[in-house]
């Protein structure tokens, strides 16, 4: 018989995907002996069931009722018992974190007789009440549905009439008369009462938990995050203690480390005489952790401990959420914590030279992904002049743009293609869709462990919170600095969320340390410690990596920092910009060519021009393959726009003029040449068979320079590649002419020149036969841009503002297939001409050229498909590098 519940000492953080990751920690947490309140899990399994059929799992209800009972009997008092009611929370919990995006409900087992008991049994009228209130909000807005502002509002409106800054100032009258607004809130918008019976209050909250699943906010996050939908979250039923106690008591949350930077120590923020969710919402200003230690040493002292015993135990970075009730300590949660990309590769090096983890797993532990965030530009602080405000660097990075005062705006602009950045008091689960739009976020309150400061550093986003100096006018759409400076949405701010400031205006952006390493090994002191952490993760990963890394360069210039980032070869040289700018003319006169005679005029001119290029390229990749693409898009890009010329033939026309010979035939060629679907058109290997000349030109400036550069005593690698081979015909036919232009240039040089000519695998049927065009290759380079295109029938260039937003929200992808690349369909293909493509020729050599070769997750697939190298843009080797790494462990 299925299980849908497990008590906290049953179970273990092996079982995240059953329990979920909160539930399986606080069961961690329990069986290590830490003092966590006592309570049980309902499996996400039991979500899945409800979520899927729409019905209370068979059998769910009877067990969580034994498990009540037992909790009770521990207790000595029943759920809500009238005289001193036994009160639970009701959490959620998934198996990914996704802090705060879906309920919980505090305070279950309070109603109109029970909060009495409760103050006679506390002592406090106050603190009662105050529970109860938070309960009828909770269960309100998040069981029952009312909108949340609503309370916020009437919670308000009452510390307005009061007089009083904050909610801890109401006294318990207050509190009681809030508790009937609430409740008459709630039957004047739902037409039912606020349930009085503590056994309902708990079953609908476990129901309302499972729903918060398939909440908005909830799958926003996923889809960003990419955390399947399927997945269900589990509910922890956990006997609450209360930080709203008076001033003895509290609530906080901890890192065992800096979340920003990684450096050991605790940090973290206390609210005293609060619940937990105040602390991460942000409503009052919160304490640093530090001055616990002052209010409370004995429990800090025990936090201190509990948190070195979790971070030895987890290895790793862990947060923690904690309450002090009375002066006693309980753990309410731990995870292994969010954390910058900075902090990430400092932490593993740490964690490495402590002897806790193995370099293999430190590599394990960073990613491209980060690195690529590393390698970001930053502001130029000489250039900035005194900020608008100071706040807490929550989420390293340098963003600019224009300051908007809502979620919504955020989208809106964003949509129209706009850079915002999102300017709130705090953030709350509703302006996720603001953050994701945003290039920075920006918080008047709330510390390093705010709601805005969490998802920023989840999301890789710039963030700086908690900058007090700033008076934010929500409603007014402006924020007002210290010294008066108004400051309107639309004004365009610099957020530098590394040091945590705001700036007027647009500051330029200057190399991170990390990419002025990487170009040019040298490392300043105040980022030597990031430095090291990302040149050893590297250094492994170059150890363990099976695959090449190779870059995507067309240039000399390209190519070299494309070797200083630690490219081995390039992997695709595209020749098509060398026929830009001034050459244009030379393509015009070869396409308008009458004759023989004068297409090869414009040929041989292009020659020497040619030759040139690839001895550049050939010189700064010295001893490293380097593959040319004969040329690949239709000719007619080359030639000028057509309506242009139409409309400046027709002018001259209407003028009277006759309008210029050249003009008029080129327009004629233009027409000519005009295709409806130019990708599918006359292009890649098709053009080599149609126009006389040019793979003769190109193969002969290719060896000519290889024999130039052999001459200069240089070690050429010049590898040929043909694009858009769809049958083996086709290369054989290309290949015949290449071996003949390579005979001659030998003879005639004396120098022997031996090209390796290979094609690349971009078109289906390409793939399907790739048996039988390894015949004829030499080497397969996938180019999987056009292999995705051709696969999917999309057009990149047109899909992705068309459908692919409705196709990401609708789940048919999780992610664009031309970001990673698609297994499943693509995936095959490449592994099938792999499989066939070796078995015709045994070592056959294999890369990718396409974007995905610099996309962490593809490059597992790479790996995995046994391919022998990657070629990704300069500027994504490294992340190419780190991941090979990563990919090999
Ligand atoms: P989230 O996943 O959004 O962090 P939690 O389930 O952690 O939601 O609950 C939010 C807050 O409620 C926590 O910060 C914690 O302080 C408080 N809370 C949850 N359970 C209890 C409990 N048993 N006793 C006291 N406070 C609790
Ligand atoms: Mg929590
Ligand atoms: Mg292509």
């Amino acid at each position: 018989m299925v299980r849908y519940v497990y008590e906290f000492a049953e179970g273990g953080r092996d079982r995240a995907g059953l329990l979920g990751g909160k539930g399986a920690n606080l069961a961690e947490m329990t069986r290590l002996g830490l003092p966590v309140p006592p309570g049980f899990t309902i499996t996400t399994e039991a979500c899945r069931v409800f979520l899927g059929t729409g019905a209370e799992p068979e059998g769910l209800a009877r067990e969580v009722s034994e498990h009540l009972l037992a909790l009770e009997a521990a207790a000595g008092r029943r759920l809500g018992q009238p005289d001193d009611p036994l009160l639970l929370s009701v959490r959620s919990g998934a198996r990914f974190s996704m802090p705060g995006m879906m309920e919980t409900v505090l305070d279950i087992g309070l109603n109109d007789a029970s909060v009495l008991g409760l103050a006679k049994v506390s002592g406090s009228e106050r603190f009662a009440w105050d529970s109860y209130r938070r309960l009828v909000q909770m269960f309100g807005s998040t069981v029952m549905g009312v909108d949340a502002a609503l309370f916020e509002q009437a919670l308000a409106r009452l510390k307005e009439v009061r007089g009083v800054p904050d909610d801890v100032h109401l006294d318990a009258a207050d509190l009681a008369q809030l508790v009937e607004t609430y409740k008459s809130l709630i039957h004047e918008r739902t037409g039912e009462y606020f349930p009085q019976l503590p056994a309902d209050q708990l079953y609908r909250s476990v129901l309302a938990v499972f729903e918060s699943w398939n909440g908005d906010r909830a799958r926003l996050y996923r889809r960003r995050e990419h955390i399947p939908d399927d997945l269900g979250t589990a509910v922890n039923v956990q006997r609450m203690v209360f930080g709203n106690l008076g001033p003895d008591s509290g609530s906080g949350v901890a890192f065992t480390r800096d979340p920003a930077t990684g450096r050991p120590g605790l940090y973290g923020d206390y609210l005293p005489d609060a619940q937990g969710e105040d602390v991460v919402a942000g409503i009052r200003n919160t304490v640093p952790l530090a001055e616990l230690e002052r209010l409370d040493a004995r429990s800090y002292e025990e936090l201190c401990a509990h948190m070195r015993t979790l971070e030895r135990h987890y290895r790793d970075l862990c947060d923690i959420e904690f309450t002090i009730e009375r002066g006693k300590l309980w753990m309410l949660q731990t995870r292994v914590g969010k954390r910058t990309a900075e902090a990430a590769f400092a932490i593993a090096a740490e964690l490495i030279d402590e002897g806790l983890i193995p370099a293999d797993e430190g590599l394990a532990r960073v990613g491209g992904d980060g690195l690529a965030r590393l390698m970001f530009p930053r502001f130029d602080v000489s250039a900035t002049g005194s900020p608008l405000a100071r706040g807490i660097p929550a989420s390293p990075g340098a963003a600019v743009g224009a300051a908007v005062f809502d979620s919504a705006e955020a989208v809106r602009r964003a949509a129209a293609g706009e850079k915002v950045v999102l300017v709130r008091q705090e953030t709350t689960p509703d302006d996720m869709p603001g953050m994701v739009a945003a290039q920075a976020v920006l918080t008047s309150r709330g510390g390093k462990t705010s709601h805005a400061a969490v998802v920023a550093r989840g999301m890789g986003k710039v963030c700086v919170c908690g900058a007090e100096e700033l008076t934010v006018d929500t409603e007014g759409r402006r924020l007002t600095t210290r010294d008066g400076q108004v400051v309107e949405e639309g004004t365009v701010l610099s957020v530098d969320g590394s040091a945590g400031a705001v700036y007027p205006g647009q500051v330029p952006l200057v190399d991170s340390a990390v990419m002025r390493y990487l170009e040019t090994g040298e490392v300043d002191e105040a980022s030597a410690e990031l430095v090291g952490a990302v040149a050893r993760a590297l250094e492994r990963a170059d150890g363990v990596r099976r695959l090449e890394v190779r870059a995507n360069a067309d240039t000399p210039e390209d190519a070299a920092r494309a070797r200083r980032f630690g490219a081995r070869g390039i992997g695709l040289c595209r020749t098509e910009h060398m026929f830009l700018g001034e050459r244009r003319r030379l393509v015009e006169e070869m396409v308008l060519a009458r004759g023989d005679a004068e297409r090869d005029r414009a040929l041989a001119a292009l020659l020497p021009l040619q030759r040139r290029d690839f001895g550049g390229i050939l010189e700064a990749m010295d001893g490293l393959p380097v593959t040319i693409r004969l040329l690949d898009p239709p000719l007619h890009e080359f030639l000028p726009d057509r309506t242009a010329l139409a409309v400046r033939v027709a002018a001259a026309e209407a003028r009277g003029d006759l309008p210029a010979a050249h003009d008029t035939e080129l327009l004629a060629a233009v027409n000519r040449m005009h295709e409806e679907n130019p990708m599918l058109g006359l292009r890649g290997v098709r053009l080599g068979l149609v126009v006389p000349g040019l793979v003769a030109m190109q193969v002969r400036a290719i060896a000519e320079a290889v024999v130039e550069r052999v001459r200069a005593g240089g070690s050429p690698r010049a590898e040929i590649m043909v694009p858009l081979v769809g049958d083996v015909r086709e290369l054989g036919i290309v290949r015949e002419e290449v071996r003949r232009v390579l005979a001659e240039v030998s003879a005639a040089s004396g120098v022997p020149v031996d090209c390796p000519v290979g094609t690349m695998i971009e078109l289906p049927r390409a793939a399907l036969t790739a048996g039988r065009i390894a015949g004829e290759a030499e080497f397969f380079s996938f180019g999987t841009n056009d292999l995705t295109q051709t696969t999917w029938g999309f057009s990149r260039d047109d899909v992705e503002a068309e459908f692919f937003s409705a196709y990401l929200d609708k789940g048919v992808f999780p992610v664009s297939p031309f970001e990673t690349v698609d297994r499943d369909g693509v995936g095959r293909l490449i592994s099938i001409a792999v499989a066939e493509g070796r078995a015709a020729r045994p070592g056959l050599g294999i890369g990718v050229c396409g974007e995905h070769g610099g996309d962490p997750a593809s490059v597992h697939f790479f790996h995995a498909a046994g391919l022998d190298y990657v070629s990704c843009s300069p500027f994504r080797v490294p992340v190419a590098r780190l991941e090979a790494g990563r990919a090999a462990l």
